[in-house]
């Protein structure tokens, strides 16, 4: 069976009542069939459920379904994915370790790198999004212990290359740790690249809808048993409601992406070139630095695309007023188009050096194109550009 087959049909087993739609499992504990059992369940002499913390049905649907997208055996569920981000960190990371990292990061992938692993001795480089795999094996030292990216990045849409990070991984022995939230499993596998662990935001496009907050971490088994074993003991459990819908968001996610890609290609030409808008960034513009990357890893561009307005700020202000169709909001990966300042908004807090080398610029604006109708996503934007000259 094909992805989208297995995506519809990986369905918790159905109960006695025959339910035809998978049930929401809004339990927090399960029952044992009597002590010698429950004691069993705590020995791991049988599998079952025993408390949401650790497992709950409805949470491993979803976690089977990504499992199987991403080709990989394991898999953690959490409550957002900065939870999932961290416990990836947390779980393998001791005092004295080193990891290597792209600049390109969200934002709060940063702060965790720059404020919180430092403070347990953890230290970081971070390579130019241009490094070479020289360059990475450079950076190795004794106690380097992971390579973290994040490709397309969160928001300046830069590229790492997988082929490439997974023999500086392999080479070193190093765990390979991958944010595949921008490009999702449709159009690309980090896996066959060697990653073995990678990590979502599923609050984006797993979801889809802009409902609700989720992440998850998926990996091979031998690199999730610290994380399993992290996250069952410091509780940062997606709950069972979430998990329902974000396992019934993955059953439309194929045809969602592959309508968001073609929808986002078709609004990036459109919108190079005009005036006032000084640069346009999507992967698979002939425009973009690593088109050629990006064709050789992605299946398609992807749904976000960024542009730069000169004009300053005023203009800025001027031109979100005028914007009608998308919602001006910093989530992404919905439905209906979504559009943020990253200077002023996701990335404000990070320091200017390196804002000035990510390009987030005063004009830099983050779309992530939905699923609207594209002539009116075009002539929207347009009249906008246009108007707040
Ligand atoms: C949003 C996002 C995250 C964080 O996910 P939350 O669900 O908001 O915690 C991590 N990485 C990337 C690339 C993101 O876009």
């Amino acid at each position: 069976m094909k992805d989208i087959t297995k995506s519809i049909k990986i369905q918790t087993e159905r109960t006695q009542h025959g339910e035809h739609s998978t049930p929401m499992f809004l339990t927090s504990s399960f029952t044992f069939e009597d002590a010698g059992h429950g004691k069993a369940l705590f020995n791991n002499e049988v599998e079952g459920n025993i408390y949401s913390r650790y497992s709950n049905p409805s949470v491993q649907e979803f976690i089977d379904k990504v499992c199987m997208l991403e080709g990989l055996e394991v898999g953690f569920a959490t409550a957002s994915g900065m939870a999932a981000v961290f416990a990836g960190f947390a779980a393998h990371l001791e005092s004295g370790d080193h990891i290597i990292s792209s600049k390109a990061l969200f934002g709060s992938a940063h702060q965790i790198i720059t404020q919180i692993l430092s403070k347990w001795g953890i230290t970081h480089t971070y390579l130019e999004v241009s490094a070479t795999e020289e360059d990475w094996n450079n950076a190795v030292q004794e106690n380097t212990k992971m390579l973290y990216c994040e490709t397309p990045s969160n928001p300046g849409l830069d590229l790492v290359d997988l082929e490439m990070l997974g023999k500086v991984a392999k080479k070193h022995d190093l765990i390979y740790y991958i944010d595949n939230c921008f490009a999702t499993p449709v159009i690309q596998k980090p896996a066959q690249f060697g990653a073995d662990l990678i990590v979502h935001s599923a609050t984006k496009f797993m979801d889809g809808q802009g409902r609700v907050m989720g992440g998850i971490i998926v990996g091979t088994p031998e690199r999730m048993e610290k994380v399993t074993f992290f996250c069952r003991h410091t509780g940062p459990a997606l709950s069972p409601f979430n998990a329902w819908v974000l396992s019934k968001s993955l059953e439309t996610l194929h045809l969602r992406v592959e309508k968001h890609c073609e929808n986002a290609g078709k609004l990036a030409e459109a919108l190079q070139g005009l005036e006032g808008v000084t640069k346009v960034n999507y992967p698979f513009l002939d425009s973009h630095p690593q088109s050629a990357l990006a064709k050789k890893q992605m299946k398609s561009g992807g749904a976000l695309v960024t542009i730069d307005l000169e004009g300053g700020f005023e203009r800025i202000i001027r031109f979100t007023k005028l914007l009608t169709i998308p919602s001006k909001t910093s989530n992404l990966g919905d439905t209906r188009t979504t559009i943020t300042n990253p200077n002023t908004t996701t990335h404000s807090k990070i320091a200017q050096d390196i804002k000035d080398e990510l390009g987030i610029t005063e004009g830099l604006m983050r779309i992530s194109v939905g699923l609207e109708d594209i002539d009116d996503l075009i002539a929207d934007f347009k009249q906008a550009i246009q108007g707040s000259k």
